[in-house]
């Protein structure tokens, strides 16, 4: 069949093809592309994947305005995300037809020092049941417990500035490997403190609705949860998994059955930018997500070229809102990947946040950030300020590892150029205990 074809087909039949190194040369896109785009892609793929798929190339990419298009830089490897060295590297290896062996092997070493598991994920949230460690499972803050389902720890699109990125590389350590979901539930009956199961992976929503169902399940007969949320970026990136997909109709009616079991059932949905928002499909997905009951809450990080400007982000809560989605987080893009091709200063990252905020509806300022989620916890960075004659950042712990430190100002000295939580200097004596 012709690619165009296909494409149809698959659209119709709600089949999310993913578009990848190995066959994007085959889309129409690809023969229109600038031959020096071409190479970059073809070159930083080897080291960052990406995955695509026909709706988020023909729908929410502007192809006149690549490189430039956020949605081409949210979904693309760019040039720049190596440094000219790494590039040039990896350039002259496909030049000279190197043994495969010899490029993964250089492809390694350049994502090892792009800090492939930030934020202690690996070492400091895995709990442990009788002494085993549970591997699946994070827990670093006392009311929710996040769950990687094995079979679901891919995503429709990958983002370019993802944070599990690791996990899609199949390095295997570097992997969470999932724990059922008996063992979900025994942790869960031994810690009454948590209320909330957030799962989430990559994706969940990339797992068929059989699977799905058989996590989800279980979790309905016990109390202690008021609610279950899903991270997911399918209604943005794959919104047909809910509308002409064939599996459509089944999770829905899961999620009809986890709210009239008398549990919120929240979907975090990653929204990066308003387009993701704009098309029929997406708008239609909404709506049927939210028939059901459950709700959508909008959250996702500010990254140089895709989103760092004010009235994107006015847009993308404002359009939110009116589709009746819940604005709930700004991020602040973590420290690894390509970083320094995203990265935003804390302080740019504030301004974008509060020239957004200004414009909004009180039903929109639900939305808190810029948050960074740092080794001790949430970190929101509520302005700055003078302080005995010195600049400084306010800043709060939204969750944190100890409870104790949640919500109490403090204080880091000011720099403009700063990007993350490591980088920060307590202001005072005072403020060393939150660092
Ligand atoms: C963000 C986050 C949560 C959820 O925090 P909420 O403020 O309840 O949304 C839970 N666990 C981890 C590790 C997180 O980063
Ligand atoms: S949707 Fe989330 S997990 Fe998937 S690639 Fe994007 S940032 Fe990563």
């Amino acid at each position: 069949m012709r690619p165009e074809r296909r494409a149809d087909a698959d659209s119709r039949a709600g089949r999310c093809r993913a578009v990848n190194r190995a066959n994007v040369a085959a889309t129409p896109q690809w023969a229109a592309l600038d031959s020096s785009l071409q190479r970059a892609i073809e070159v930083v793929s080897v080291v960052l994947p990406f995955r695509s798929n026909r709706y988020v190339m023909d729908q929410l990419i502007d192809w006149d305005r690549v490189p430039d298009d956020p949605m081409f830089q949210l979904t693309f490897p760019q040039g720049d995300m190596l440094y000219e060295e790494e590039f040039d590297e990896v350039d002259r290896l496909l030049e000279q037809g190197a043994d495969p062996r010899r490029v993964a092997e250089i492809a390694d070493r350049i994502r090892a020092r792009m800090n492939p598991q930030p934020g202690g994920q690996k070492t400091h949230n895995v709990p442990t049941l009788d002494g085993r460690r549970l591997h699946g499972i994070q827990h670093k803050y006392r009311e929710t417990v996040l769950f990687f389902p094995k079979r679901g720890q891919t995503c429709h699109a990958y983002c370019t500035y993802c944070f599990r990125w690791a996990q899609f590389i199949g390095v295997k350590d570097l992997r969470f490997a999932a724990i059922g979901t008996d063992e979900l539930v025994s942790y869960l009956r031994r810690n009454p403190d948590v209320t909330d199961v957030l799962i989430t992976g990559g994706d969940p929503l990339t797992m068929k609705t059989a699977v799905l169902e058989r996590y989800v399940e279980p979790l309905l007969q016990l109390g202690q949860l008021s609610s279950i949320r899903i991270g997911t970026k399918a209604p943005a990136t794959w919104p047909h998994r809910f509308t002409t997909g064939s599996d459509a109709d089944d999770v829905l009616r899961l999620f009809d059955r986890v709210v009239c079991s008398g549990k919120h059932l929240a979907l975090m949905v990653h929204y990066s930018h308003p387009i993701e928002l704009s098309t029929d499909l997406a708008r239609h997905a909404i709506r049927r997500i939210r028939s059901t009951g459950a709700t959508i809450r909008m959250q996702n990080p500010v990254a140089r070229r895709i989103n760092d400007d004010s009235a994107v982000w006015t847009d993308l809560w404002r359009t939110g809102v009116r589709l009746g989605c819940v604005p709930y987080y700004m991020f602040v893009a973590r420290d690894t990947g390509p970083r320094n091709y995203f990265e935003v200063p804390l302080a740019r990252c504030w301004e974008i946040y509060q020239g957004a905020y200004r414009h909004l509806s009180g039903l929109a300022r639900t939305v808190r950030g810029p948050s960074m989620s740092a080794f001790p916890g949430k970190v929101h960075i509520l302005g700055t300020t003078c302080m005995d004659g010195m600049e400084v950042f306010v800043l709060e712990y939204l969750q944190a590892r100890d409870a104790a430190l949640v919500r109490r100002p403090f204080f880091a000295r000011f720099d403009p150029d700063v990007t993350w939580f490591d980088q920060l200097e307590p202001a005072t004596e005072r403020d060393a205990a939150f660092f």
